[in-house]
């Protein structure tokens, strides 16, 4: 299992209650996965508030939302199985919100036409990573969170393992499996503002299974939240919820004028996330934005108790990391990259991939968002696929009569390895050039792409791939962060790729992908994108939903979201 978030502690107690061996590694440490991050809720057709909704709601709710390119099979399995995830998460013991008589409090989010979101405070996903982590502990799973996976160990298209190196003392680990769980996140930290933290989501997810042969599927499509914080610079990208602008924050751009007027008059900023994200965009780009690059969301109309009561959490981020007062003073805010609804290719039920014996689940796999995740689908997806993935690995692992170690194979991972530590008296160094890789990401791949940019970024690309062979890698008495940043490096320049080929190819305006030079849907573009290295972008076409989601969806309205949450 290579990943300790939601999707991976999951799988790992799957196995381990069918009695499969398992070791769950992770690069950070347990309790502090990006999952942890998560707030607003965890989605489940319950029908704890509202008796009418059932799982064909949620499936057609979903793939409404995505643009046409989410697999129903993916969306309808999901949402049958949301419920009995929700139990088992009650079961280990999450103490999600309740009304007074004991049911589930379920929440608006999103797009959803019921009240469908469990959730805990606004501190779900910790709840849930915290409930994991215990329960993957009572049942004796191993966790190594200090381990770097560096390649993944293929012999002719079936996995036997994975290598990687221990972060504090380099120690290098050949861990032999049966099969693999890739439940390693996505790719947003490679954009300059990123909701994600340093060293998480760097497209090692990607990279792993790249190179261990599989197809990456729809890579341009990344959800951008609209509003990031944008200094001090090491906060850049950290996410001002949603719930700002649901408590009345007004967005004014640096001439003081309510942009939102004239891009959505009626809603104004409880209008969508895709356009407000626009919006924002647009007024930065043309030249309405602040001097450090942003748009104002402003909140301290609101009584400071009001603040206090309503938005603790926000009250409290902007004072610890930027000393601002969010109650006297506005905050500077930019679109952020948030969410990455492409990933690793899998089969809808059992989310294998194209190796024998390797699974992708998380955030890290793709089918279920489209061009436009709901907000509180990807908690739901690590639980359902997680056990679903847990239950198949174990299965193919009981099914080998025989395992094959490929001592080349060992052999390569290792020379990669101690190659790049190898490279010393280099001229660069691994944090600035993934800087210039978040540079180009941002200037050629953001919220608005064009041709010209998407080709200037490939171009971008190719200068500091060339420039990975002159690093200077050097661990020392503090760890082996170096190396890490080096492999995390290595997955920005591959997940960077895959985006710019797979934007360039989608010639359309969809969802969250903005084409300036195509600002129309294009239906014969209505296609997922597949990308193997070096070779040209293919297309898949999308499956149909089952006659009853189908009648939903054809009987639907648009659903109303102002006011909702969406993170
Ligand atoms: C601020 C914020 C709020 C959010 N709110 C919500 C919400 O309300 N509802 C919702 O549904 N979703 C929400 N999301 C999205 C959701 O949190 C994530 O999509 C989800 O948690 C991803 O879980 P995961 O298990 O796939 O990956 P992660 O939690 O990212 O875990 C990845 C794991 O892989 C490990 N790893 C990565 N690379 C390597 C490597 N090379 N070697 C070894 N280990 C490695 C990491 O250490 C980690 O353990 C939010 C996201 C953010 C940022």
């Amino acid at each position: 299992m290579i990943g300790a978030g939601a999707a991976g502690l999951r799988a790992a107690i799957e196995l381990a209650e069918s009695g499969t061996q398992v070791l769950c590694v992770a690069k950070r440490r347990r309790d502090d996965a990006h999952t942890s991050l998560a707030a607003g809720g965890i989605n489940a057709a319950l029908a704890t508030m509202d008796p009418e909704d059932t799982w064909q709601q949620h499936a057609a709710d979903t793939i409404a939302e995505a643009y046409e390119l989410a697999d129903p099979a993916v969306v309808e399995l999901l949402a049958r199985e949301a419920p009995a995830a929700i139990d088992d998460l009650v079961r280990y013991g999450a103490e999600f919100a309740r009304e007074d008589d004991g049911r589930l409090s379920q929440r608006y989010f999103g797009a959803h036409t019921y009240r469908r979101t469990c959730f805990a405070g606004d501190y779900t996903g910790r709840e849930i990573q915290r409930t994991l982590v215990r329960r993957a502990t009572d049942l004796g799973v191993r966790i190594r969170d200090d381990i770097y996976v560096t390649r993944l160990l293929v012999h002719e298209g079936r996995i036997f393992g994975a290598y990687g190196f221990d972060v504090e003392d380099g120690t290098r680990d050949v861990l032999l499996a049966d099969a693999v769980i890739l439940a390693a996140g996505g790719h947003t930290r490679i954009w300059r503002r990123s909701s994600s933290r340093r060293d998480e989501n760097t497209g090692d997810a990607m990279r792993l299974a790249a190179e261990a042969g599989c197809r990456l599927r729809d890579m341009e499509l990344v959800q951008f939240h609209p509003t990031g914080m944008i200094w001090p610079e090491d906060s850049a990208g950290t996410l001002v919820t949603e719930a700002v602008r649901g408590e009345g924050g007004i967005l004014r751009n640096a001439d003081g004028e309510r942009f939102m007027e004239s891009y959505d008059p009626e809603r104004l900023e409880l209008s969508t996330r895709d356009r407000i994200a626009l919006a924002n965009y647009t007024e930065i780009a043309e030249g309405r934005g602040t001097e450090a690059g942003g748009v104002l969301l402003d909140i301290s109309h609101l009584d400071r108790e009001t603040v206090l009561e309503r938005l603790p959490r926000m009250y409290r981020q902007f004072i610890d990391v930027a000393m601002l007062d969010i109650t006297q003073t506005p905050m500077e805010v930019a679109p952020t990259a948030h969410y990455s609804m492409g990933g690793v290719w899998v089969e809808a039920k059992t989310h294998r991939t194209d190796v024998e014996g390797l699974y992708a689940v998380g955030e890290c796999a793709t089918g279920l968002h489209g061009a436009n995740r709901l907000g509180g689908n990807s908690l739901v997806e690590c639980i359902v696929f997680g056990k679903i993935v847990g239950a198949e690995a174990a299965r193919w692992s009981a099914s080998l009569d025989v395992t094959v170690r490929d001592r080349s194979a060992i052999a390569a991972a290792s020379d990669e390895v101690s190659g790049l530590l190898a490279q010393r008296g280099g001229e660069e160094f691994a944090r600035p050039l993934q800087r210039a890789v978040r540079d180009l990401m941002s200037e050629c791949a953001g919220v608005v792409r064009s041709a010209s940019g998407l080709t200037e970024g490939l171009e971008r690309l190719d200068a500091i791939a060339g420039r990975i062979g002159t690093m200077e890698v050097r661990p020392d008495i503090a760890g082996f962060d170096d190396l890490a940043h080096a492999f995390d490096l290595k997955g920005s320049v591959l997940a960077a790729r895959a985006t710019l080929d797979c934007a360039l190819e989608r010639s359309e305006t969809r969802g969250a992908h903005n084409r300036l030079d195509f600002p129309g849907l294009d239906p014969a573009l209505t296609v997922n994108l597949l990308w193997r290295h070096g070779e040209p972008v293919a297309r898949e076409a999308v499956g149909k939903p089952s006659a009853e989601v189908a009648a939903l969806l054809d009987g639907r309205d648009d659903v109303d979201v102002s006011g909702r949450l969406l993170e």
